[in-house]
């Protein structure tokens, strides 16, 4: 028998490869909005015409392309972003595969403006289904212009396959989302049929949520935040009244890229259960960072899917992220008194995630964290316990000289620096703590548990205050009252004039004046629209108002006693006001530093 086996031409190699990575034309502008940002760019424009069938135009103002590489990115497996199959192990970039530009100039005509900021001229490619058709010199601004027109030209079964334009639109407008939702430090506009659907302004992550669904959605969303050494994890998830029937507020990110995961869906879904109807979905925008190393992102064509090495952490660490924020913002139904006491104690799972650090024997019955508040105290203990116990362990894998040794132990484990920081000693070197940002974290967490719980302390003033109010705040007093009084005020309107008569054990009288005056010339209509916001919001005005300044000498016993509150904090790395709160200086550091 004749040899009968041949090899495909390019293009028809590239024709059936570009069925996996092209299914519509919303896959298209997914590739181009992803070239777009791992080319850096700070303003990216798309055009659409004919739900994409007719035209799908990507105008970036990122790095652009040499002559030659305009003219290499065609081809499959040409990329820029991995060099060796090591690489593939530490993604930063979207892409990586070099198969976009190859399968979409296969089925589609294709025209490229591209100006590198060095180069002198723009250069410009046309390309239909895979033959170069025309390259020259142009004229065009640094950054890159695809335009692809006609999708599946010469593919008519999968042109045929195409939905209807408005099914169509709805795909391209769900990745647009999806790209806008990641970078929103990235301007974006969206034209179709030349009229304006979206006008994204860089901003911050919660900004962009309410530019793409509308500003409504900012009073629902819930924070969320954990730090751990498995991930990094912020976000928020909408709070369980405004839940929808359908699942377009979903989202994942994993290092900066959309992902689908049921499994991790499961974690959210979880922790929202005996708040949401039937037939209700959560909605939630959570953005992970992990290290590269500990995924991969290979699994799939449309990379949509990723494998977690930590899978059954990340779950544990997801739903107990969501469980807590939930319970702190009083999501709970209205009705249900017998609160779920699991949203109480969420950070117990702490102790299950694996630290970097090698265990290490512990004294059990030691405890350095002796406090008034012993329940709360407990679930966050372990972490900064595994920090301090070092310092008891019997057999010192690092021997001292003995009097050196003998100094160490009799100082005091914490003291004051510049009457602004508080030092202390762990297992594995220094921590600095900024006095004033720790008291914020301290104290903003008392005043929200106050108002989830309702039992902050109060103290009779043995001489009430009075305090006159405008006609304005008499009306803004109205929407205060009842958070003030949970978080341990006792205030009544009399006449034109205010009367307080408790004030929160924390706070002393003398400030009362100008606390009010704050607080009542400060909340504006912006806060006065969801009661969690607005309880949110005081906790952090009254923290900053109320909180140690930095110049403030502090003896020991203060010292330590604000220590053992803020380790109790559920947490402990940002102040209110995001601002970190401490630094570590390990034993290694020292060392190189010595060097
Ligand atoms: P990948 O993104 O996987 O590398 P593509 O086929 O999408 O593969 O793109 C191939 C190469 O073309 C990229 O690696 C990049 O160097 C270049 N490129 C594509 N789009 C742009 C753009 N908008 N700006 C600058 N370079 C681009
Ligand atoms: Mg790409």
């Amino acid at each position: 028998m004749a040899d009968i086996i041949t090899l495909l031409p390019d293009h028809v190699a590239n024709q059936i490869a570009a069925g996996e990575v092209i299914q519509r034309p919303a896959s298209v502008v997914k590739e181009l909005l992803e070239n777009a940002l791992d080319a850096e760019a700070t303003e990216v424009q798309l055009l659409i015409n004919g739900a994409g069938k007719t035209l799908i135009q990507v105008i970036d103002n990122g790095i652009g392309m040499s002559p030659t590489d305009l003219r290499l990115s065609f081809e499959r497996h040409a990329t820029s972003k991995i060099k060796s199959a090591d690489d593939l192990f530490s993604i930063r970039s979207k892409g990586f595969r070099g198969e976009a530009l190859a399968s979409i100039a296969a089925i589609a005509q294709v025209e490229v403006h591209s100006k590198t900021a060095e180069g002198e001229t723009a250069s410009y490619i046309k390309i239909s289904g895979s033959k170069i058709e025309e390259q020259e010199v142009s004229v065009a601004p640094t950054g890159t212009s695809i335009a692809v027109k006609n999708l599946f030209f010469n593919v008519p079964a999968r042109r045929n396959f195409l939905k209807s334009e408005k099914v169509e639109l709805r795909h391209i407008i769900d990745e647009f989302h999806r790209v806008a939702l990641t970078h929103p430090e990235v301007k974006f506009s969206f034209l179709q049929n030349g009229s304006e659907l979206f006008d994204l302004p860089a901003v911050s992550f919660k900004k962009r949520i309410a530019n793409v669904f509308g500003n409504k959605i900012e009073e629902k969303l819930i924070p969320v935040e954990e730090m751990t050494t498995v991930a990094g994890i912020e976000g928020f998830v909408v709070k369980p009244e405004f839940a929808k029937k359908s699942r377009g507020q979903q989202f994942f990110f994993v290092n900066r890229r959309f992902i689908k995961s049921p499994f991790l869906h499961h974690a959210v879904s979880s922790a929202f259960e005996g708040l949401l109807r039937d037939h209700f979905h959560p909605g939630y925008f959570i953005y992970i960072q992990v290290d590269p190393k500990t995924i991969d992102i290979n699994i799939h064509p449309t990379k949509t899917e990723i494998k977690f090495e930590e899978e059954q952490n990340l779950y544990a660490i997801i739903k107990s992220m969501v469980k807590h924020s939930l319970g702190m913002f009083q999501a709970t139904p209205v009705l249900d008194f017998d609160r779920d006491p699991n949203l109480d104690t969420p950070y117990a799972l702490h102790q299950k995630i694996p630290t970097e650090q090698p265990p290490i024997e512990v004294d059990s019955s030691f405890n350095p964290f002796k406090s008034s508040e012993g329940s709360r105290l407990k679930t966050t203990q372990s972490s900064w316990e595994s920090l301090y116990s070092g310092l008891e362990i019997p057999n010192d894998p690092f021997p001292l000289d003995n009097s050196l040794k003998m100094a160490i132990e009799e100082a005091p484990k914490v003291f004051q620096l510049l009457r602004k920081f508080i030092v202390t000693s762990t297992r594995s070197g220094l921590l600095i703590i900024d006095q004033q940002r720790a008291h914020q974290r301290v104290l903003y967490e008392k005043f929200l548990i106050g108002v989830t719980k309702r039992n902050l302390l109060s103290q009779q003033l043995i001489f009430p205050k009075e305090i006159e109010l405008s006609q304005q705040q008499m009306a803004l007093f109205g929407e205060l009252e009842e958070n003030l009084n949970a978080m341990g005020f006792a205030v009544k309107l009399k006449k034109q004039k205010l009367i307080i008569t408790g004030i929160p054990a924390v706070c002393d009288d003398k400030q009362l004046g100008k606390l009010f005056e704050e607080i009542l010339s400060a909340i504006n209509s912006d806060h006065q629209t969801e009661s969690f916001s607005q309880a949110d919001y005081m906790a952090k005005m009254l923290s900053k108002s109320l909180s140690i300044q930095s110049n403030t000498v502090l003896s020991t016993q203060e010292q330590q006693a604000l220590l053992d509150d803020f380790f109790a904090c559920k947490d402990t790395l940002t102040s209110p006001f995001n601002r970190r709160i401490f630094i570590t200086l390990d034993k290694e550091e020292l060392e190189n530093k010595l060097n």
